[in-house]
């Protein structure tokens, strides 16, 4: 397959990149390197361009022809999302329009695309199934959520086929440590947690302590970085074998507090966490946990790393090797 990756340089791609590239596929990388890094691009193709730029887009689309689409570009953080929406409309729906339009132009029609468990807004009961209501309470969910609605709209009027995998909590690191979770800022739990651990921050401070969950804190699902992205191929397949439009929701299964993360981590380190409590940062809801047996039984996808020990030693070999 010839497969061009929009944000194949950032967290979630750059595994992606790999992935498929390690299977023998031909892949392309597009990327602005707003969020994402060169050097972590592993393989393929790598164009430097931005999906606000349509001349850009055009001619990446002249100039292969692409089996199909894996969408990441976008902008990913919760809580920037309620300080800063115009930044999330523009990047995650104002872009995605153009890439799809250049989609259209150039007679692709296969795209998975990047959704979030924030679609589904406060949980009326968890663990969350793809029949959830969905009602999305900080921009950053609502620009994914609009984007469902557009695929939806697209592939009744234009033949649009798409994947769209509604990511719980993305964490980890590849096993033998050549790419990790990188973000600047860092505003995700395991690197942080593990970065004070290691002292190079004065401690990890913890948003609310007064959910309404077993120990306070926010639970969250943690999945595998590498668990994830084999979903994905998974998606592609589907798509590129004739497949019909879907939504998974892709996740573990089971939730962490805040403070079981911190546990297990201080665990696998050896190390102590340093801690402070601070208020409750805004847009979070108090717990999201994946049904995912609905992808599991309709694919076969299975977690090879399920367990969150093994997610954040994976993470922490990352973190120690990095510097
Ligand atoms: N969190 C925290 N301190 C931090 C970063 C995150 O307590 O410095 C909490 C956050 O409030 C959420 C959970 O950890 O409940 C996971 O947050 P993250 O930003 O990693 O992912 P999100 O759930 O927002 O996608």
């Amino acid at each position: 397959m010839r497969i061009l990756i929009a944000g194949g340089a950032g967290y979630i791609g750059s595994h992606m990149v790999r992935m498929l590239d390690s299977l023998g596929h031909q892949v392309v990388t597009f990327d602005d390197l707003s969020a994402g890094f060169r050097d972590a691009v592993l393989g393929g193709e790598f164009v430097q361009g931005s999906l606000h730029d349509k001349v850009a887009l055009k001619s990446l689309f002249d100039a292969n022809q692409f089996d199909a689409v894996v969408h990441f570009a976008g902008s990913i953080a919760v809580g920037e999302s309620v300080r800063d929406p115009a930044k999330y409309y523009q990047n995650n729906l104002a872009g995605t329009l153009n890439l799809f339009d250049a989609m259209r132009e150039h007679g692709v029609n296969k795209i998975v695309f990047s959704s979030t468990a924030a679609i589904f807004g406060n949980p009326q009961y968890v663990p969350i199934d793809e029949v959830h209501p969905q009602s999305p309470i900080n921009p950053y969910g609502m620009t994914k959520w609009i984007t469902e609605q557009m695929l939806r709209d697209y592939d009744s009027a234009y033949g649009f086929r798409s994947v769209a995998l509604r990511y719980f909590n993305a964490a980890g690191a590849s096993p033998d440590a050549a790419l990790g979770e990188r973000h600047d800022p860092e505003t995700h739990l395991i690197p942080l947690v593990l970065r004070a651990a290691k002292g190079e921050l004065p401690a990890l401070t913890v948003f609310g302590t007064d959910y309404d969950t077993p120990d306070g804190t926010c639970v969250r699902d943690y999945i595998h970085i590498e668990d994830l992205c084999a979903a994905h191929v998974l998606a592609l397949q589907h798509l590129i074998s004739g497949g019909d439009s879907r939504a998974y929701n892709l996740g573990n299964g089971q939730g962490y507090s805040v403070k079981q993360v911190i546990e297990v981590a201080e665990k696998v380190c050896g190390k102590s966490v340093p801690v402070q409590y601070g208020p409750r940062r805004a847009g979070d809801p108090p717990s999201l946990v994946a049904d995912a047996s609905k992808i599991r039984k309709d694919w076969g996808w299975e977690p090879k790393y399920g367990e969150l020990e093994t997610i954040i030693k994976h993470a922490w070999q990352w973190e120690v090797r990095k510097r």
